[in-house]
């Protein structure tokens, strides 16, 4: 995957500019029953654990911001007559994988929460504290121009591809991680039509390697 040698070195170029570029990290359902051995598993699913670890790493360590989102449905909603049911409120198939790091400064976003909602995308999720107002997701990111906003996690052709092409459409400048995301695959086609739309959409293909690399800079 992935495309072609110039898409991949772009994101070097703007990565190393670091003063003017704010850069945030987007985890996209990395929970147990989209993991094998989970409700909704995605082959492979759990490969995409050890890169984006070593991206929060890096984005928590240099006090940048990392957000995760999370599939949140209620036990009875109109989105399982679609899929099996996944991801159900308070169980433990709805937890992000053991293996996840989660910095103490990571915000949680919170999709698909009502009965008619499916919540693939992160933007039609809400971040919620205590008692407080719910605040949406793109509130919460912030300022979407002049901010590179990196995207892994699961699956390719569905929440991630949407929290892409949203993204895209807020004003983000979107890199996704290609090494740290996994497809659902339903038909076979369904991963490289979800990243020929990314592509076509303005959304750059790096791995977390590239970016990482760069950042060190
Ligand atoms: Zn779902």
């Amino acid at each position: 995957m992935g495309g072609t040698r110039e898409e991949e070195v772009a994101p070097i170029r703007i990565l190393s500019q670091t003063s003017n570029v704010r850069r945030a990290l987007l985890v996209v359902d990395v929970q147990n029953d989209f993991c094998p051995g989970g409700a909704l598993a995605v082959p492979e699913g759990d490969l995409v654990i050890e890169p984006l670890n070593r991206m929060i790493e890096y984005f928590d360590r240099k006090g940048l911001p990392v957000f995760f989102s999370r599939d949140w449905h209620p036990e009875d909603t109109e989105h399982f007559k679609t899929w099996p049911a996944h991801c159900v409120q308070n169980t433990q198939g709805a937890e992000f994988h053991p293996d996840l790091l989660k910095p103490i400064s990571a915000k949680v976003i919170t999709k698909g929460f009502s009965k008619k909602d499916d919540g693939y995308s992160p933007f039609e999720g809400v971040y919620l504290k205590g008692d407080d107002w719910p605040t949406p997701c793109q509130l919460l990111l912030g300022q979407p121009q002049g901010t590179s906003l990196y995207i892994g996690g699961l699956a390719t052709d569905y929440c991630v591809k949407a929290a892409c092409l949203d993204a895209v459409k807020f004003g983000y400048s979107v890199y996704l991680l290609t090494d740290a995301c996994r497809a659902v695959n339903l038909k076979p086609m369904d991963e490289a039509e979800a990243l020929e739309e990314m592509r076509r959409t303005g959304v750059v293909f790096t791995t977390t390697e590239e970016a990482l690399k760069a950042a060190v800079i």
